[in-house]
């Protein structure tokens, strides 16, 4: 399916690389509308590429016995449940990043490098894996624990306890993210007196927002895609801009967009957000504790010998193959918020301005703007460029 789905966008986006769609016409050039087509096609077919390799790896593990193989290895040690548990999982994960690396080279290197957009050296991509190793480390490893030791101890009803340790974490993360992890991969700065910042505190005030302050995040140190966004919640919130895409759009450009994440905010997606996915991981616990009773659930899978942490490893490694259906709903809840936000834009700020941001980001991202609607429906969490343009000229209409 996922194939399938691929294959329809790469079609689609070359029956169409030839003419800018008539409203872009005098926005987008047939050069940088070609150079979005063949950025997107390449993205694909190794997209396609990545796919077939990790389901090959995934039937590896699986019904080709490696993670059979693994447990019987680490098992042979004699260590106590917990700590053979905790060891099969970090040699799991360690396996699975490094046959990852590949991949993450050719697509930063590679597909990244011939379109102009990495601005990543040798040296950069290795200390951001070091320090993410570190950090999966310091944080992945106790919280395994941790839900490892809930699953053994606390009889049927673990999963409640396994749920409830997982969402405290969640936020927890929510806090601690702007403030401590963002930090070590990027750095930020309070964003500088100028007409800017002028707009930004007069759209907060107007909006009646609060915000721990407006940083600058160097992206270009990685790549020269732009975005912006907020990080936190309660009184922690702060609003970050790419400094890619402070340089490309002009101040009352960079005040829509302002406003278009502000109308998330006023919306209450992120916390829409969170108590979905509350929702969604109390339900996979749920499943998983049924599942880990049943030995079909491991035989079925190529594994012998059943255990709390090969339950946990086998429902983390084939979930998302059934979950993946419920894609298009997901998707479709992300892209009416994004309806939702970009009304909201449209009141505080003008539409038409944000209709102009979005062209200049689309162009230096190198965006499609002729998905496949199939493909789209899938897995945009945005609405088709035209569609969503449409619908703020709809919007001007209606405000100004
Ligand atoms: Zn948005």
């Amino acid at each position: 399916m996922q194939l399938w789905l691929s294959l329809r966008q790469a079609r689609h986006v070359a029956q169409h690389r030839s003419t800018v769609p008539e409203e872009f016409s005098d926005k987008i050039t047939l050069q940088e509308h070609q150079k979005a087509a063949d950025y997107t096609r390449a993205k694909g077919s190794f997209g396609r590429f990545n796919l077939l390799l990790s389901a090959s790896i995934l039937l590896l593990w699986t019904f080709g016995g490696g993670l059979n193989w693994l447990d019987t290895v680490i098992r042979s040690f004699e260590w106590s449940p917990l700590t053979t548990g905790v060891a099969v999982i970090i040699a799991f994960s360690l396996i699975s990043s490094l046959v990852d690396i590949p991949s993450s080279v050719y697509s930063t290197f590679v597909i990244e490098e011939k379109f102009g957009f990495n601005k990543l050296t040798a040296k950069v991509f290795t200390i951001d894996m070091l320090k993410g190793a570190a950090l999966s480390v310091v944080i992945g490893i106790p919280l395994i624990m941790l839900v490892l030791w809930l699953m053994e101890s606390m009889g049927d009803f673990w999963w409640l306890y396994a749920w409830a340790a997982l969402t405290i974490f969640s936020v927890l993360m929510m806090w601690a993210y702007p403030k401590f992890i963002a930090p070590i991969f990027n750095k930020f700065q309070p964003l500088e007196e100028g007409e800017v910042l002028d707009r930004i505190k007069t759209l907060l005030s107007r909006t009646g927002f609060n915000s721990d302050g407006v940083f600058v995040m160097d992206g270009s140190k990685r790549s020269s895609h732009g975005n912006a966004y907020f990080t936190g919640f309660g009184k922690t919130k702060r609003i970050v801009f790419f400094d890619t895409l402070l340089k490309h759009l002009s101040p009352t450009q960079v005040e829509a967009v302002l406003a278009h994440e502000l109308g998330h905010f006023k919306h209450k997606h992120v916390f829409k957000g969170m108590i979905l996915s509350m929702t969604m991981t109390l339900a996979g616990f749920a499943v998983l504790a049924w599942l880990m009773k049943q030995d079909w659930f491991y035989t079925a899978l190529g594994v012998q010998q059943s255990s709390t942490y090969m339950a946990l490893l086998l429902f983390i490694l084939v979930s998302p193959a059934f979950t993946f259906f419920i894609g298009p709903i997901m998707s479709r809840w992300s892209r009416k918020h994004e309806f939702e936000a970009d009304t909201f834009a449209a009141q505080q700020s003008d539409s038409g301005e944000l209709i102009s941001a979005l062209v200049s980001l689309y162009k230096k991202n190198a965006g499609t703007l002729t998905p496949d609607p199939l493909y789209s429906a899938f897995y945009d969490s945005h609405p088709p460029a035209s569609i969503r343009i449409a619908h703020l000229k709809q919007l001007g209409l209606n405000y100004n």
